[in-house]
Parts: structure tokens; C-alpha cells; sequence
């Protein structure tokens, strides 16, 4: 396909695709599906090598969120069965971390659930930042921790925080069929403001909620404006006792041509498969390895994941390798700012389709990830649509509600975390 050359092209020189390009990847026919992630595969390499980063999510603060968040299954109103507990003490939370760092995790996500952290919920994750580097030497730490208030975000980056998750989640346009309680550019101006302290900024999205191809483009383009270092890509969980419990609208094949694009559109970021990952990709999960170069090791925050040791054991098969404490996750042209670092449930609040996250302007002021745009460089390659395959989807599949197992042990239980 002429459409994957091109997309290799652009990838390698950190150029952005159009939308035609990006529609057309998600558009693909699942006979083309190989040459895809062989293409985006290339690009990943480029910029990553076979290096997989290992994170890990502890959830200090599970359930009774105020918001809305239709995905999420801590919002307001759910009747899914999860674990609720209020803000786990620093040492408790240090426990859980320290299984994620011996399990190979260089990155700690520390989740809360609710619209976003007091004065006083700040000092408490200051202290459990603290406690988590005391204990486990150069980890990175991450705060997802919802909508900031001015200074906030200063106060987690003294206190030692590396990096702030706040996603996007969907397109602008959708995002008030999603959640009424907050708006997108709330999210935006806190990933903004994690951002502007100096935070590495984390910020992704969710597929699967009933969304158009052009939502999912409109929301990678809208990342790839915001320039976060990171972009995790978490796939609807939908849980039974949530609104979006009906939505099993996702196919192993359909999620790689999602994470194909989301390369091709971020080239040189650190893309995260997240929440989602073992319920809808399945038995293709090291296909996966080929587009992203990170993934959350063990548990997410409301939900099961698969056994830690059945991950690493994937990346080993896969011929790929675990990203060591000393190797730095970003390219060279990108460490210290720009597109690349944390997440988790599908969800703001981290990887399970829980989520509190952020925005930008689609084509917006900064560059995003990946430096020039196609105003740089050469003329518009021939349109792609004829390269469109039609009716590529195969349409909904049937539900897999018994793949989705509600967390019940590690943080804010007495039973072993899954690392
Ligand atoms: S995503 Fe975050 S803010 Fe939204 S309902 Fe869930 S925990 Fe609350």
C-alpha cells in the first residue's frame, strides 16, 4: 500500500499524517492488517527499539467519585462491585509500589479517584511520594489525581512527583455525551498546567465508547497538539453497573489498527497500551508489542490484568526487551520535554476505564509529538481513499463480560498485589 509507505515516511521524519491518512489506517481491511503493524512496527523501532517500559498503578483512593465518567467504574451512580477504600497511608501505598518496581516496573502510577485533589490530598501524595523513593531508588512517579487547582501541580513536582496523567479520552465534540460533571477543556488546562510546572504530561485516550473513526482521530490529533510526553490508549472495560456496560464494540483487530494509528500520529512518544489490553486484544497482545513501547505490568485500578510474570514472559516471546532504570524512555530529541509518560485503566484515573485526563486544540500552537507538520514538507500524497477497504469492520462481537474480573487483591486489600 502506497498509503503505509507514506505513513513510514512521515513516521521516521517525525512528520504529521493528514486525517485522510490516519481515517484511512482505521479503515484498513483486516486482510492489510499485518502489513499495518509491520509499517507502524518500523516506525517504533525507530524511535524505541524493541525496549518495552514497565509501569505500574496503585490506587490510593478506589470508588466514590463524585463525577460522572460514563466509562469509569468508580463514577458516581455505579453499581459495579469494586473495591472502595478512602486514601491508602504513604507506607501502605509504598508496599504496593515496591511489588510493581520488583516486578520491573521504572514507573509508579499513584491514582486517586474524584474530580481532583484538595490542598490536604496534596500533601498526603507528597508524603506517599516520599515514602515510594525512599524505598525504591531513580523509580519514576506519576500523579493521577484528576483536575488541578492553580499550584498544585508546582506542589507534586517539589514533592518529587516526575510526571501528571490527566487523559483526553475522546473527541472534543463527544465529550459531553461522556461526562456532564466536567468539560474538555477542564482536562486541557490541567494537562496544561502539569505542563507549565515542569511535569512530564501524561495524556491519552479511551476507544471502544461507541465513538466514530473521526473521534479517534479527532483525539490523537488533539494529543499530538497538547504535546504530552506520554499517550496511553486504554480500550473500554465495559463494566457490568456502568452506562457503558452494552458496549463490547471492539475486535483484537480493530484495537491494533487503533494503536497502529496512534503511532503513526505520535511517532516519537511513549505509547502506552493500557486498561483494556488482555479483554480486547487477547491471544494478539504481542502483535500489540510492534506499535507500542510500554504497557502497565500486573493489575489496573478496578480490574484484574493478566499475571505479571505471563507480561514479561509475552515480551521475551515476543523477541522484545524490558526497558531498564537507566535507559532514558524518549528519544534524545525529545528527553526533558515534549510527547512522553504515564497512565493506566482506561481512564483518567489511570488504566481501566476509570479516567480523569486533559486536551488540546486539534493542530494547535505546540507541535506535539513529533515536530513538523505538513506544512513543512513535501506536497500531499494521492488520496488515499481508494486504498480504503470497505466494510472493514465485521460489526459488534459478542460480549466478553468473563474476561472482565474485578480487582480484589493488592492495594486496599490484605492480599498480594499482581506484579
Ligand atoms: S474517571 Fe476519575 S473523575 Fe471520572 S468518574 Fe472515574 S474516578 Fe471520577
Amino acid at each position: 500500500m502506497d498509503l503505509l509507505s507514506t505513513l513510514v515516511e512521515k513516521g521516521l521524519r517525525r512528520e504529521l499524517p493528514t486525517r485522510e491518512e490516519a481515517l484511512a489506517v482505521l479503515s484498513s481491511s483486516d486482510d492489510d492488517l499485518l502489513d499495518v503493524v509491520a509499517a507502524a512496527g518500523r516506525v517504533r523501532r525507530q524511535w524505541f527499539g524493541r525496549r518495552v517500559k514497565l509501569n505500574y498503578l496503585v490506587n490510593l483512593k478506589s470508588g466514590l467519585c463524585p463525577e460522572d465518567c460514563s466509562y469509569c467504574s468508580q463514577r458516581l451512580g455505579s453499581t459495579a462491585g469494586i473495591l472502595k477504600y478512602t486514601w491508602l497511608k504513604p507506607d501502605e501505598a509504598s508496599q504496593a509500589a515496591a511489588a510493581g518496581v520488583a516486578g520491573g516496573a521504572k514507573r509508579v502510577c499513584l491514582v486517586a479517584s474524584g474530580r481532583g485533589p484538595t490542598d490536604r490530598d496534596v500533601d498526603r501524595v507528597s508524603k506517599t511520594i516520599a515514602a515510594i523513593k525512599e524505598q525504591n531508588e531513580g523509580v519514576e512517579v506519576c500523579a493521577c489525581l484528576g483536575l488541578l487547582s492553580q499550584g498544585q501541580a508546582e506542589r507534586l513536582r517539589d514533592a518529587g512527583a516526575d510526571a501528571y496523567n490527566h487523559n483526553l479520552n475522546t473527541s472534543e465534540e463527544t465529550y459531553g455525551q461522556i461526562t456532564t460533571t466536567h468539560t474538555y477543556e477542564d482536562r486541557v488546562d490541567t494537562v496544561q498546567q502539569a505542563q507549565a510546572a515542569g511535569l512530564s504530561a501524561c495524556s491519552g485516550l479511551i476507544a471502544g465508547m461507541g465513538e466514530s473513526d473521526k473521534d479517534l482521530v479527532d483525539v490523537v490529533f488533539a494529543l499530538r497538539g497538547l504535546d504530552p510526553d506520554s499517550v496511553p490508549v486504554n480500550f473500554l472495560i465495559p463494566f457490568e453497573g456502568t452506562p457503558l456496560a452494552k458496549e463490547w464494540n471492539l475486535t483484537p483487530q480493530r484495537c491494533l489498527r487503533i494503536l497502529a494509528m496512534v503511532r503513526f500520529v505520535c511517532p516519537d512518544v511513549e505509547v502506552r497500551l493500557a486498561g483494556g489490553r488482555e479483554v480486547h486484544l487477547r491471544s494478539l497482545q504481542p502483535l500489540a508489542l510492534h506499535l507500542v513501547n510500554s504497557i502497565f505490568l500486573g493489575d489496573y485500578l478496578t480490574s484484574e490484568g493478566q499475571a505479571g510474570q505471563v507480561d514479561l514472559d509475552m515480551i521475551a516471546d515476543a523477541g522484545f526487551e524490558v526497558e531498564g532504570a537507566g535507559t532514558t524512555t524518549l528519544p534524545e530529541h525529545r528527553a526533558g520535554g515534549g510527547c512522553g509518560s504515564i497512565c493506566a485503566d482506561a481512564g483518567d484515573h489511570g488504566a481501566d476505564s476509570t479516567g480523569c485526563g486533559g486536551t488540546a486544540q486539534p493542530g494547535g500552537a505546540r507541535a506535539g509529538c513529533g515536530e513538523r507538520s505538513t506544512a513543512d514538507t513535501a506536497p500531499e500524497p494521492a488520496p488515499v481513499a481508494a486504498e480504503v477497504a470497505q466494510g472493514a469492520e465485521p460489526g459488534p462481537r459478542a460480549p466478553r463480560t468473563d474476561l472482565v474480573t474485578v480487582r480484589r487483591r493488592g492495594a486496599g486489600t490484605d492480599l498480594a498485589p499482581n506484579a
